[in-house]
């Protein structure tokens, strides 16, 4: 019988080592591996065997932690990569080629817009369609014979939007092209997109998976569970005889791991973005608890949001955790166990009510991050998307009272305690304007 997720979470893709019998995971903080003999060596590098050769490939921790992700989300193999954008960049160079498009979320976290909109095009030649996922038929009119990914986030930070991935894993399906979701604001634990359809998962393991602000990291996760045979022709890298393994073609090699084997073999040695051992055993920490901090995270959210909604210095509350949600319902459907703990809401007042209250949060740290165990804030209006215009700002839901908070797992009496105070301040700003 397969184990259960919190299970799997502490013991997936690890057994007390042979050798030592160590416990925890060892940290292999060696960047090669001694071959056997000549034959060994040659089969390694030809990826006709199995096996560890340099660090930049692959590493037995950042085994256990790609082997522990793929248990976690139902994939058939992982990558994990210096950091989610890293990622981002070795799921495209696998399945994109140069001139070709993908249609991408017009939600999405701002790093990986700037990513999509302006160094796809400019430096690979990668170009995106954005498009309001919420509307499944201007999905299935954006795609073109060039399409060969659809590209969005399970929750979206800011707006709190929640994918249809069933909905959009039909439409990847008739179109015989990828569906990718960026998992991050999740977690495994609140969602796992391959049980919906998805192909491909990503994640900064930076933020709930890692959980405590120590590591940068990211993942993908192949669910090997799209039809390279079938639309071969699409995606030529994994699907013809590839130049550098000597015509190696990955398909035919390794069937449905295709995807994973080439982000290491091909992502991961010709691009570089390798994540540091060190910082997976971390992340491999931080994922022991990742149910119960979860468990807290959602809880406090949700009563947080509901105590904010009722607060009369507050304007209004974005969490699909409340029933008066747009996306309440979808959030039941993808998210049964919580929606998530990254969500904004609108102070009264305005831009300088929104800066006064972020400055007189105690407990609560104002940093550009998100799913700490700590309870964080930023005011995006004046920081993460402060660059933006007026117009771009509001295309995207960053209104100039809106504030993130990013709820951790502390008491939420002292969470309550602190932004009590801080409305306070900041109706003080709020009624002198
Ligand atoms: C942080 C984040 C990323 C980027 O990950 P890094 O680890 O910072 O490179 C991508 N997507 C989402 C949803 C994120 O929150």
């Amino acid at each position: 019988m397969t184990q259960k997720f919190d299970t799997r979470a502490i013991h997936a893709g690890y057994s007390p080592d042979a050798a030592t019998g160590a416990r925890q995971v060892p940290i292999y903080q060696t960047s090669a591996y001694v071959f056997d003999d000549a034959q060994d060596a040659a089969d390694k590098f030809a990826l006709k065997k199995f096996g560890n050769v340099y660090s930049r490939l692959t590493n037995p921790t950042n085994s256990v932690l790609e082997e522990r992700l793929a248990s976690l989300e139902g994939g058939v193999g992982a990558t994990v990569t210096a950091s989610g954008h890293a990622a981002q960049l070795l799921v495209f160079q696998a399945l994109v080629q140069p001139g070709e498009r993908f249609i991408a979320s017009k939600r999405l976290y701002g790093g990986t817009t700037d990513q999509f909109q302006n160094t796809f095009p400019m430096s690979f030649d990668w170009h995106a369609d954005f498009v309001d996922v919420d509307d499944l038929d201007a999905v299935k009119k954006a795609i073109t014979p060039k399409t060969k990914l659809i590209y969005a986030e399970s929750l979206a930070n800011p707006g709190g939007v929640i994918s249809d991935i069933e909905g959009l894993a039909k439409i990847a399906a008739d179109a015989g092209i990828v569906l990718v979701i960026d998992n991050t604001m999740a977690s495994p634990y609140l969602c796992r997109p391959i049980e919906w359809g998805a192909h491909v998962v990503l994640h900064s393991t930076t933020k709930f998976l890692n959980g405590n602000c120590t590591a940068m990291g990211g993942a993908i996760i192949d669910g090997g569970n799209f039809d390279w045979k079938k639309h071969a022709a699409k995606y030529p890298e994994l699907t013809k005889p590839h130049p550098s393994y000597n015509g190696l073609n990955f398909l035919e090699s390794f069937g449905n791991m295709a995807l994973a084997v080439h982000n290491h073999a091909i992502g991961l040695r010709a691009l570089g973005p390798t994540q540091s051992p060190f910082h997976s055993f971390l992340t491999l920490n931080g994922i022991e608890t990742l149910g119960v901090r979860m468990d807290r995270h959602v809880q406090n959210a949700q009563k947080l949001a509901e105590w904010l909604e009722a607060h009369p210095q507050v304007e209004w509350v974005n969490y699909a955790g409340l029933p008066s949600n747009t996306y309440h319902a979808r959030a039941k459907k993808y998210l049964p166990k919580g929606a998530g703990a990254v969500f904004t809401f609108g102070v009264k007042g305005g831009f300088e009510a929104a800066k006064t209250l972020v400055d007189n949060l105690q407990l609560f740290s104002m940093l550009a991050n998100i799913g700490d165990t700590r309870s964080l804030v930023i005011h995006p209006s004046s920081t993460t998307h402060g660059q933006l215009s007026e117009v771009h700002k509001k295309a995207v839901g960053v209104l100039p009272e809106a504030i993130r908070l990013s709820v951790g797992i502390e008491d939420i009496a002292d969470i309550i305690a602190d932004l009590d105070q801080a409305l306070n301040a900041a109706a003080k700003v709020a009624k002198a304007a």
